[in-house]
């Protein structure tokens, strides 16, 4: 189950971490992960606008890109790496939501095939070999992709979800529960009780529970009559 808090990025209130690996417990040979928290893009009717007055009040450019700021987390050596890879993929910038939703639509794709070549085809290995190089292309980044993010979201322990548009306070998704009310405890004028996403964990999406949902929404699809395949 996972715990998302909200915490202060006021620079004045240092948060106080749990001297221990959220993942594994180790006390021993940690170091401070940046998990770096960004923040979400304007919105693309501010940013159309933009492009008639470029310049903010002190007279330098706009940018329409992430901004972040560092939150430096304990972690043991062991796992900092795989948290940061896995973070990076579910990173909540613009780039990184498009990469994930083609993932997605790809790997619905990838179903359907799969099940048209299964139940109606006399060779499925046939069947997927005689596909042109782009529907092969797309059906290996869809596995690839599927198998990448649900690992990302089993490694990553403690990463960030949305920095607020005034890189006031940030929200952090912490996969062990114990640890997070540690945390909390350490923090009481620094982080939010309320849960910051407001869903109940079970309801918080994963990449796992996307990817069941578009298998399921597939299997429906081909049990409609006059499917043919692909
Ligand atoms: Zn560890």
């Amino acid at each position: 189950m996972t715990e998302d808090i909200r915490i202060s990025m006021d620079a004045r209130r240092r948060l106080n971490w749990p001297r221990r690996c959220s993942r594994c417990g180790a006390t021993d040979g940690l170091v401070w992960l940046d998990v770096r928290a960004g923040r979400r893009g304007r919105p693309l009717h501010e940013r159309v606008w933009d492009w008639k007055s470029p310049r903010d009040e002190h007279g330098s450019y706009r940018t329409n890109g992430e901004q972040s700021l560092p939150i430096p987390v304990p972690m043991c050596k062991a796992h900092a790496r795989s948290n940061q890879l896995g973070g990076l993929l579910l990173c909540p910038d613009d780039g990184m939501r498009f990469m994930r939703l083609a993932v997605y639509f790809s790997f619905g794709w990838l179903a359907q095939f799969t099940i048209y070549a299964i139940t109606s085809c006399p060779d499925p290995f046939a069947e997927f070999a005689a596909r042109s190089s782009t529907e092969l292309f797309t059906f290996a980044y869809a596995a690839i992709g599927a198998a990448a993010l649900v690992w990302a979201d089993c490694v990553a322990w403690i990463r960030p979800l949305q920095l607020d548009h005034q890189r006031e306070s940030a929200d952090l998704r912490f996969r062990n529960t114990a640890y997070a009310i540690s945390f909390r405890r350490m923090n009481p004028t620094a982080t939010w009780d309320a849960p910051a996403s407001g869903l109940a964990p079970w309801l918080r999406p994963t990449p796992a529970k996307v990817l069941g949902l578009v298998l399921l929404a597939v299997i429906a699809c081909s049990r409609a009559p006059g499917f043919a395949g692909p």
